[in-house]
């Protein structure tokens, strides 16, 4: 193939060049395109002016870088390759199709975390026999449910709708909130839905339209927090009727005063702390004398109103550090930490005197009464609970034996 030839090859293939830096750029293929053109047509000037067949050749290339630069317009992203291009929408609709799988996997991750909390929390709730240490886990739960460690729960302390919150449960920063009080007032009252009051989320924890508790965070979604509420209540129900059979079984329903148990726990506690702390303890044992007389004179009825009557000025004739608990029938005993020897027989010597001086009275029935005391000191009169019971108990017995309305101490009989 001489020069000619070739230059005329390369003027008819300027079109391919065109096409293929086309792929780039349509219009700087087209460019590109016509200088190979021009310059071809440069080379083969001589040809052209001896009257080669120059026009044919100008048509076809003209019409050529015409169509490619068509083409190009119609497949801009410019691989050129239709295989490619399909491959390459594939990839991106992958892509986008991962995202989403991955977006929808951290909520998932998100979202079983907070369900394991919920479940968690009710769970422990619902099977908890001691509410305070649960109190402690359910703060941890809460903490991870929200987000925030400021964060809070109250609760009543029975299901009556009437009685007053107290807290609960409250994660590691739940202090840096605002008291109860504060944040009843920021909510106007107590909150009948979930809302978001001055940054602090408050949910309500009804059950069965009972206002039993409330949940407060800062920073969270009320619907989330009212969500959670509504979850757990009536596993919070069951911690608030737990605890009321609990006080219940350590109280007596006549006189609200410690039963015998409770009391004799007491009597074990201050007796160990007193050890502890090289400290003393008081304990001393009342009886109503011949009560059953007065019982059998005006009634069981009256009887009762005498015993709640006695529990009120026992234990209003005490700290409210002491205990007072309800022996047995009509005996009463009460515990006394750090009372000296001396002061706890001044204690019981003014006791037993309030006691003769007050006039019990129903209807036209107006009667007086006294009662025996037993004292004893820890650690002079008995070094273990049972001890010092059994030698308040003899000083009682004594003072029965002595002729009752008096107080007998531990030893002195
Ligand atoms: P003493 O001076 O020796 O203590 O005589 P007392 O009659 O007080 O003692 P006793 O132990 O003989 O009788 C206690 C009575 O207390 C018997 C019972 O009728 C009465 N009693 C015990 N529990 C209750 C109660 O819950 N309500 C009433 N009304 N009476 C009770
Ligand atoms: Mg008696
Ligand atoms: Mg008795």
């Amino acid at each position: 193939m001489n020069a000619p030839e070739l230059w005329t090859a390369a003027a008819a293939a300027a079109p391919v060049l065109s096409y293929f830096l086309g792929r780039v750029n349509r219009w700087a293929g087209l460019a590109a395109g016509l200088l190979s053109f021009v310059f071809c047509s440069f080379m083969l000037s001589a040809e052209i002016t001896a009257g080669a067949p120059f026009a044919a050749l100008v048509l076809w290339t003209a019409a050529a870088l015409a169509h490619s630069v068509y083409l190009n317009g119609r497949c801009p992203s410019g691989t050129g390759s239709p295989a490619l291009e399909a491959a390459l929408a594939k990839a991106a609709v992958l892509e986008a199709e991962l995202a989403a799988v991955k977006k929808e996997a951290s909520l998932n991750a998100a979202g079983e975390k907070r369900s394991l909390a919920v479940y968690s929390a009710v769970k422990l709730l619902s099977e908890t026999l001691e509410p305070h240490s649960a109190a402690k886990q359910l703060a941890r739960y809460l903490a991870d449910f929200f987000g925030t460690e400021e964060a809070a729960l109250y609760m009543a302390a029975a299901a009556d709708g009437e009685t007053e919150l107290e807290l609960f449960a409250q994660a590691p920063k739940g202090g840096a909130l605002p008291q109860l009080r504060e944040l009843l007032a920021l909510a106007g009252g107590f909150p009948a839905q979930a809302g978001t009051f001055s940054g602090i989320t408050l949910a309500p924890v009804h059950a069965g339209g009972v206002p039993l508790g409330l949940l407060a965070l800062r920073g969270a979604e009320p619907g989330v927090a009212a969500q959670f509420a509504s979850e757990i209540s009536y596993a919070i129900k069951r911690v608030i009727l737990f605890r009321q059979v609990e006080w219940l079984s350590l109280t007596d329903g006549l006189t609200g005063l410690w039963r015998r148990a409770a009391l004799d726990e007491k009597v074990r506690e201050e007796i160990r702390r007193a050890a502890a702390f090289k400290t003393t303890m008081g304990f001393m044992i009342a009886d109503i004398d011949h009560f059953k007389r007065l019982n059998d004179t005006y009634g069981h009825q009256f009887g009762d109103l005498v015993l709640r009557r006695v529990a009120q000025l026992l234990k209003s004739g005490v700290y409210e550090t002491d205990f007072v608990g309800r022996y047995g029938g009509e005996e009463f005993g009460i515990v006394l930490p750090r009372a000296d020897s001396a002061g706890l027989l001044r204690k019981a010597e003014t006791m037993r005197a309030r006691i003769e001086a007050e006039v019990f009275s129903q209807g036209l029935e107006k009667v007086r009464l006294t009662v025996s005391i037993g004292i004893a000191h820890f650690p002079r009169d008995g070094r273990g609970p049972e001890e010092l019971v059994a030698a308040a108990d003899k000083a009682l017995y004594a003072a029965k034996e002595g002729g009752r309305n008096r107080v007998v101490e531990a030893g002195r009989h």
